[in-house]
């Protein structure tokens, strides 16, 4: 059964070739967030499965830069604080950092010492979920860091990349699969 989200997300989503590089198709969410009513629809589709006392979510947390956009707005819907996951170097107080492989090279983020208190249920939001990478080091930072990261929560899953089996047993729900 086609799920409602899933197919309003298909609908505003832009396919680019060969971006930023030859061979990869990029998933460009901007005509999702240019869309008012859809925008809102997918944030409120994502704040729906952490309503209610049994999973109850202390703060959300985004990886640069587009996990920004949906994370502030998730935060703002579930009435919780934001914690930005910065790439190297942005962050102005003490940070913990973590260091991940790239197809070519290596990527660290961080985020600050405090951000999270000991035991904090943070849900962890991007737009997109590709080989995983990304996520697991930002769940494993946050973690590192005292939080009890719930679960991951992303727009699209390019299932096809395998992000799903790399995270393992931690939670993973995408509003909408492709391949
Ligand atoms: P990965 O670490 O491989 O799961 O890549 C995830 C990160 O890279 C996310 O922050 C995505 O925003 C971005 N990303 C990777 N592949 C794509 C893609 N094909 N289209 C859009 N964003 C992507």
């Amino acid at each position: 059964v086609p799920n409602p989200h899933s197919e309003l997300v298909a609908s505003r989503l832009r396919d680019v070739a060969d971006f930023p590089k030859q061979g990869v198709v990029f998933k460009d969410i901007t005509p999702l967030l240019g869309d008012g009513h859809a925008f809102r629809e997918v944030i409120r589709g994502l704040a729906a499965r952490h309503t209610g006392s049994p999973s109850r979510i202390d703060a959300v947390a985004g990886v640069e830069a587009r996990g920004f956009i949906i994370g502030a707005a998730l935060a703002l819907e579930l009435g919780v604080g934001f914690v930005p996951v910065r790439k190297a170097g942005k962050l102005p107080g003490d940070t913990v950092q973590r260091s991940y492989d790239l197809e070519y090279g290596t990527a660290t983020i961080e985020v600050h010492s405090d951000a999270v208190a000991d035991g904090d249920r943070v849900l962890l939001v991007d737009d997109v979920l590709a080989t995983g990478g990304t996520a697991i080091a930002a769940w494993d930072l946050l973690t590192s860091c005292g939080a009890e990261v719930v679960g991951f929560e992303t727009i699209v899953e390019l299932a096809f990349l395998g992000g799903r089996v790399a995270l393992g047993d931690r939670p993973v729900h995408a509003l909408h699969v492709v391949g």
